[in-house]
């Protein structure tokens, strides 16, 4: 169903909830402290959030406000498995493999942790995420992904669409047997008042241009004054090639959108054999991702990455309408009984692609510390290796989950196929494989079992 555009709510936030209303103060004049923070992400506040619980004198620096960037803007789903494709994380990091996948266990462990601890109101759903085939050929990914998952420790079931609760246009997959689904907003705005009502002083509406060691204090320069800090941790994610100090090639940006369709009615979502309600990721090289939501309507998205070519990244940047509607069509040819169901809304965010397609941290100098998360799978992960990264600052300690990622040089190798024309033949390689793998009329008859069971109730 072709829709009218211009109906369609492009944001330039977030869907999932309104900017806050309580500001806090930009930096101002000179500012001194023991830690600074830069960047108020889902990473950041994790990480100010434990030297604040430590005791140590931290301050946020934030360029809008805390929860501004993808950590409120996400797809919601808590995975309890790394990101990127199991089989090539094996192929070139096989001795990491078992780390990475403890790592992302924990992590998702960690969230729910601080979730349930800071009493967190964020329509959190402990059911797991599932990697969704949409044809035979996805299956075998599934099957050997779900191997070396088990292999390293990690925990997922495999099973039929039936068994795993998840829509019949899947054939089947394979659900972690950790994480789960939530609002990414609402969990922001909860770790936000965390971080408000902790020792920990937070500056928004303060964008650092600039962050350089003098001596052995870092100073960080912001449009209303300077802060000078013992210590400092890049916390920016996507946006950290903004700055001098940042290692060349860390990572690069990619812009990848989220699309809400209007509320649809329980039984028909129900109808799809959706029992679980857990959330699924398509085994595309890009992948697609669909997810329920706690107000009844349907969260998909990405099928598409756009290369940030320059920094500072746009502000405000506004979903690609032509990709809104691409996405539309996969979530119509997807789940055909839904074809009157319009889209609602759109947004996008920007996440950062590391080379190697693993999460890293590590120090540039003595007292400079950095992360960049998760490739897209950040939301449990930022804050847990944030939370790490402030063990580390406060007494050294190295958990082996830290280990894992922690490099002591910050040289990264070139990127491949990253550039627009390599992102562009991998979604090209999608398409065509979906040209000849059945997926459409898999789909058509899931839908007329969905209208059956429709009529029936
Ligand atoms: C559309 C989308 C869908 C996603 N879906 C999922 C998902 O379902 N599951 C999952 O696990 N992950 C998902 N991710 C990834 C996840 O959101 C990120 O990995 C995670 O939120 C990263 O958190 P962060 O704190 O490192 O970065 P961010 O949330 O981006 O925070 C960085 C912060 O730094 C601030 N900042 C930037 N520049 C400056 C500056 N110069 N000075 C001061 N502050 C600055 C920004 O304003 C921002 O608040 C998705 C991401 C996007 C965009």
């Amino acid at each position: 169903m072709k829709q009218d555009m211009t109906k369609i709510k492009l944001h330039t936030f977030s869907g999932w909830i309104d900017p806050p209303t309580d500001l806090q103060p930009a930096v101002s004049g000179e500012v001194t402290c023991d830690i600074a923070v830069i960047g108020g992400g889902v990473g950041g506040m994790g990480t100010a959030l434990r030297l604040a619980e430590r005791g140590q004198d931290v301050a946020v620096i934030e360029a809008e406000f805390c929860g501004y960037g993808s950590s409120s803007r996400n797809g919601g789903h808590i995975s309890g498995a790394p990101g990127g494709d199991l089989r090539m994380l094996k192929l070139f990091y096989p001795k990491q493999m078992k780390g990475m996948v403890l790592l992302a266990d924990h992590a998702a462990e960690y969230l729910e942790g601080k979730i349930r601890d800071l009493e967190i109101d964020c329509d959190y759903v402990p059911n797991g995420l599932s990697f969704g085939a949409i044809s035979p050929i996805q299956m075998m990914r599934v099957k050997s992904c779900a191997k070396i998952l088990k292999d390293a420790g990690g925990r997922g079931q495999v099973g039929t669409a039936e068994e795993l609760g998840i829509p019949r246009a899947f054939v089947g997959g394979m659900r972690e047997g950790v994480g789960g689904m939530l609002n990414p907003g609402q969990l922001c705005r909860g770790l936000r008042g965390a971080l408000l009502a902790s020792s920990a002083r937070v500056y928004e509406q303060s964008k650092v241009t600039d962050v350089r060691r003098e001596g052995d204090k870092v100073v960080i320069t912001t449009p209303g004054g300077t802060v000078i800090a013992n210590k400092v941790v890049l916390s920016t994610n996507a946006y950290a090639g903004e700055w001098d100090i940042t290692p060349k090639r860390l990572s690069i940006p990619a812009w990848i959108i989220e699309v809400e369709t209007e509320p649809i009615a329980p039984e028909r979502i129900a109808a799809l054999g959706w029992t679980s309600r857990t959330g699924v990721l398509s085994q595309h090289q890009i992948m697609e991702h669909f997810r329920v939501t706690e107000r009844n309507t349907m969260v998909f998205g990405v099928r598409r990455l756009e290369r940030g070519t320059s920094y500072p990244l746009p502000k405000d940047k506004a979903p690609d309408p032509g990709l809104v509607q691409e996405l539309a069509d996969a979530f119509h040819t997807r789940f055909p009984s839904l074809a009157d169901v319009k889209v609602a809304q759109a947004w996008g965010g920007w996440i950062a692609i590391t080379s190697s397609w693993i999460s890293l941290a590590g120090k540039l100098a003595d007292n400079v510390w950095y992360s960049c998360c998760c490739n897209g799978h950040g939301l449990a992960q930022a804050p847990y290796i944030g939370s790490l990264i402030a063990d580390n600052i406060v007494d050294g300690t190295m958990h082996e989950d830290l280990e894992c990622i922690w490099l002591d040089k910050p040289k990264f190798p070139p990127f491949l196929m990253m550039g627009k024309a390599g992102l562009r033949t991998i979604w090209a390689l999608d398409r065509m494989g979906d040209k000849f793998n059945g997926h459409k009329r898999r789909a058509r008859r899931a839908a007329a079992a969905a209208a059956a069971a429709v009529s029936v109730s």
